[in-house]
């Protein structure tokens, strides 16, 4: 086990190694460790990636062995977190998990069962749920009845994954690695369970993944979801929630960095959505606890059980 501890209250610092150096690692798993006095970034573990002054390692094989004794940030894609966490989790290290956790729901129950295993803390982060409106939106939704919700959530993938060719293979995701953070704030502000009623997936011809979809969501007692995901706008961005209530209309827009009730705005805020994310897992780990919540994913993978497919146009980078 890494970190946890103390020495008369104050709190020991954790060391920390990141695994698969490619965009969010440097945009902003760097930034938010080097800000965090409670962690002290160690190692990169990337096949081409480096972080300037900490040790290098090309897998995660050489670092478990030959590396310093650290927690482990694991920044890769889905189709290949979950083997390296199996490696951390059976060595004792703690271990935080970008988003979507796993390319599996039975690949996330097999990490739960190896953090037990060694009592390690796995952290599985939904990045979303700590933009600044979505701790407000829950509190104002609690107290009032849902009766529909909305979900719009439109980008450009060659504006945000220039290159990515993980996210159209297996596992990849597709408009669903953005569309999942929408869908981690919705489970985050609206307790109980969604069930997925109908969905339509829009694949391109030359790929793996949808790069729209639509989907027909149920809450709990019965009030309607949708979701409309596309990939291909071009132009200002939508990422927005709306809820309609007995008490008014919500809406989180940009991303949940801006909140309105009745067209009202409560708040806008520059997001800190990382550093968040780095104090949450220190706190875990100090407590030796694990936060996994598969509730987005599930909405996901239920979503691909039932949903009609459609073949569009080939997607050309
Ligand atoms: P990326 O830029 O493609 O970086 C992925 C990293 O993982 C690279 O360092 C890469 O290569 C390493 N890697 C190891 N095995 C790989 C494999 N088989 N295929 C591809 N890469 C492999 O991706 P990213 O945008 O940082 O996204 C990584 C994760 O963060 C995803 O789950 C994504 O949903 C999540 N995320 C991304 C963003 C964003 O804005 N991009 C935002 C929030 C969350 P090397 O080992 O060769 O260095």
């Amino acid at each position: 086990m890494s970190g946890g501890g103390g020495d008369g209250g104050r709190r020991a610092m954790i060391p920390v190694a990141l695994v698969g150096i490619g965009k969010i690692a440097r945009d902003q798993h760097v930034p938010a460790i080097a800000a965090d006095p409670d962690f002290e970034l160690v190692a990169a573990v990337s096949r081409r990636g480096t972080v300037e002054g900490v040790a290098q390692f090309t897998d995660i094989d050489g670092f478990l062995a030959d590396g310093p004794e650290a927690a482990v940030s694991l920044c890769v894609p889905p189709s290949v977190r979950t083997e390296m966490a199996l490696k951390a989790l059976a060595a004792g290290r703690d271990v935080m998990l970008e988003k979507p956790t796993a390319a599996t729901l039975g690949e996330v129950e097999a990490m739960r069962e190896a953090a037990r295993a060694t009592g390690a803390t796995l952290f599985a982060t939904w990045h979303s749920r700590e933009a600044p409106g979505v701790a407000a939106a829950r509190d104002w939704l609690g107290r009032r009845r849902i009766t529909s919700a909305s979900i719009v959530w439109k980008e450009d993938v060659r504006r945000w994954h220039p290159g990515q060719a993980w996210i159209w293979e297996p596992a990849g995701f597709g408009v669903f690695d953005p569309g999942i953070n929408a869908l981690s704030i919705l489970t985050a502000i609206l307790p109980g369970a969604f069930r997925v009623e109908a969905a339509t997936l829009v694949f391109p011809a030359n790929r793996q993944t949808p790069v729209a979809a639509r989907a027909s969501l149920r809450g709990t007692g019965g009030y309607p979801v949708s979701v409309d995901l596309d990939w291909l706008q071009r132009g200002p961005q939508t990422w927005d929630i709306s809820v309609e209530t007995d008490g008014g209309r919500l809406v989180l827009s940009e991303g949940g960095a801006r909140l309105t009730i009745d067209g009202a705005e409560q708040l806008r805020e520059a997001e800190r959505e990382y550093p968040r994310l780095y104090r949450r897992f220190a706190d875990l780990i100090h407590a030796r606890e694990s936060d996994v919540d598969v509730s987005p994913l599930r909405i996901v993978a239920d979503a691909f059980l039932i949903g009609r497919r459609e073949y569009g146009e080939p997607f050309v980078d």
